[in-house]
C-alpha cells in the first residue's frame, strides 16, 4: 500500500477493525516515510468453514455466537473494545485460514481460548469454565494450576534471557 501524499512504498497498519459481518476490513495505516495517515478499507469475501459440533451435527459458522461468548467472558474486565475487536478479528481470521471445508466447535473452542489466555487471564477461566463445562471442582483446578506452571515457565525463561543479556553487556 503507497502512501498517497509522498509515494513511499512502505506503510505500516496502525489499526484494524472489521465491520460487524466480517464483510469490511478497515485499516488505519502510517506512511514510514511522512508519517501521513489515512484508511483503506478492504472488502472480502468470506468463506467459513462450516462448524461440525460435538454431536456431529453441521451448522453454519455464526460470528455472532462467537461475540456473545467472548464479551461475556470479558463483561468487566479492563479490555478496551478496540482490544475486543481486534481479539474477535483475529479468531475469525485463524477460523478461516483453516484451509478445511469444515472446522470443529472445539476447535473454534480452541483457538478462542488461546486468543483469551494471550489478553486476560480472568476472561480465560471464565470462557473455560462455560466451553469445558467443568463437571468437578478438580477440572477446574487443574486448570489453574496448569496455567501457574505455564506462568512460572514463562518467567524461568524471562529471568534467563535478562541473566545473559547482562552477560553480554558486562
Ligand atoms: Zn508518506
Amino acid at each position: 500500500m503507497w502512501c498517497p501524499r509522498c509515494k513511499e512504498k512502505e506503510t505500516k497498519v496502525i489499526d484494524s477493525r472489521v465491520a460487524k459481518e466480517l464483510v469490511c476490513i478497515r485499516r488505519r495505516r502510517e506512511c514510514v516515510a511522512c508519517g501521513y495517515r489515512f484508511t483503506t478499507r478492504e472488502y472480502i469475501e468470506v468463506r467459513y468453514p462450516r462448524v461440525v459440533k460435538r454431536g456431529g451435527g453441521r451448522s453454519q459458522f455464526d460470528v455472532s455466537k462467537l461475540r456473545r461468548g467472548v464479551s461475556r467472558a470479558l463483561d468487566k474486565r479492563p479490555v478496551t473494545s478496540e482490544r475486543y475487536e481486534q481479539m474477535i478479528t483475529s479468531i475469525c481470521e485463524r477460523i478461516c485460514e483453516t484451509s478445511e471445508d469444515e472446522i470443529t466447535s472445539q476447535a473454534i473452542g480452541e483457538l478462542t481460548l488461546k486468543t483469551l489466555q494471550q489478553e486476560d487471564e480472568v476472561a480465560y477461566v471464565r470462557f473455560a469454565s462455560v466451553y469445558q463445562s467443568f463437571d468437578n471442582i478438580e477440572s477446574f483446578h487443574a486448570l489453574i494450576e496448569h496455567m501457574r506452571e505455564q506462568k512460572e515457565e514463562q518467567l524461568e525463561t524471562q529471568t534467563e534471557s535478562e541473566q545473559s543479556d547482562a552477560g553480554r553487556t558486562t
